[in-house]
């Protein structure tokens, strides 16, 4: 499918100040369209958004959904990637998660009824599917989530799909695999807080020389370590344009794998690391992390079929490429003059 211009096309972005919404956002400029960021802030990063207006709007509280809706009558297409992400947190905390991802996303479900934006596409997550035996990983297969998170995720996607059954709502479901890597003209990247992602992690520990853990080397993998499908951000960034076109064009309710269909272990993200840094990950084996499952990865042919989605970015690489780039330039010792 080509992406034709947006022609200067208003789209709301929840959670658009965060690492995928930002670059979400940047390529929705890219291709003539305006987003419109709603966000509460208590994740994302005021100096993320550059391409259009923002709203502070928490979606825990209802009536500020609705009014930031009625301030952008006119938008039709609204992204939602606003969410409780960090796995672990989620297992301690799920009256947390489950206020913030599935009272949140009702309440913006609910504003959405009351205006014109009848199209939602919505960042789900391959930790839906739970641990599956049959990699790569289909669509088709039972979901039955182990952590809070992709329980909380899950919810969201019937709530959407019965949304769309009573209410006439279009849907695209994106379930990403692991989002990597920066933009490659380094505005953007990850920058959680606090940070409990592989790669931001071993490029901390290959600069600083810090020691960092590794969760668990028994799992019945090539290695031991957990293997995961990382994907470059600006690729899934662009599978939201396909959804935009692929909704123009009549698509009314769909959900699709976004990965490269390539898993990696901890380990050999860990050699790219140092092959791309030049420097040593010092690290230790530490007990298996909460809610971690052992190998996932997608089957991308629904991406490709539907969406006309093939990935340009993912490359490991290049993924650890940007990455470190962007490490780099936000990080006084790499970059003195900021
Ligand atoms: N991981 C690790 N050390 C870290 C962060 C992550 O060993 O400091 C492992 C984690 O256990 C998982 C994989 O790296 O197996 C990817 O974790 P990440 O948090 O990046 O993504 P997730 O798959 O949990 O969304």
């Amino acid at each position: 499918m080509r992406l034709k211009n947006l022609n200067g096309r208003p789209i709301i972005v929840v959670g658009g100040a965060g690492y995928i919404g930002s670059h979400v956002c940047k390529t929705i400029s890219s291709k003539g369209g305006i987003p419109i960021v709603f966000d509460n802030f208590s994740a994302g990063h005021e100096h993320s958004i550059k391409w259009g207006p923002n709203e502070l709007v928490d979606l825990r509280d209802s009536q500020a959904t609705l009014n930031a809706f009625e301030k952008y009558k006119s938008v039709e297409t609204v992204i939602h990637l606003a969410s409780s992400i960090e796995v672990s947190h989620g297992e301690n905390f799920p009256s947390e998660f489950y206020t913030n991802n599935v009272l949140g996303t009702l309440n913006l479900l609910n504003a959405m009824k009351n205006t014109n934006a009848k199209k939602i596409i919505f960042s789900s997550t391959c930790a839906t599917y739970g641990e599956i035996d049959d990699v790569p990983i289909m669509e088709t297969v039972t979901q039955n989530p182990s952590s809070v998170y992709g329980k909380t995720k899950l919810a969201i996607e019937h709530m959407i799909e019965s949304f769309h059954k009573a209410y006439s709502l279009d849907y695209i479901i994106l379930r990403y695999f692991n989002a990597a890597g920066a933009d490659p003209e380094g505005d953007i990247g990850e920058e959680h807080d606090p940070e409990t992602h592989l790669i931001p992690n071993a490029l901390e520990a290959a600069a600083n020389g810090k020691l960092m853990e590794i969760f668990g080397d028994d799992y019945d993998t090539i290695d031991g370590t957990c293997m995961r499908d990382y994907i470059h951000v600006n690729d899934i960034a662009a599978a939201h344009i396909n959804s935009i076109k692929a909704q123009e064009n009549g698509l009314v309710s769909a959900d699709i794998n976004i990965g490269t269909g390539t898993a990696y272990s901890v380990f050999q993200i860990i050699n790219m690391i140092e092959k791309v840094t030049g420097y040593n990950v010092k690290y230790k084996i530490c007990k298996r992390r909460a809610g971690d499952l052992s190998k996932l990865y997608a089957d991308t042919s629904k991406a490709e079929m539907i969406l006309g989605f093939k990935t340009k970015y993912s490359d490991l690489e290049n993924i650890i490429q940007t990455a470190w780039n962007f490490y780099k330039n936000k990080n006084e010792r790499f970059n003195p003059k900021k």
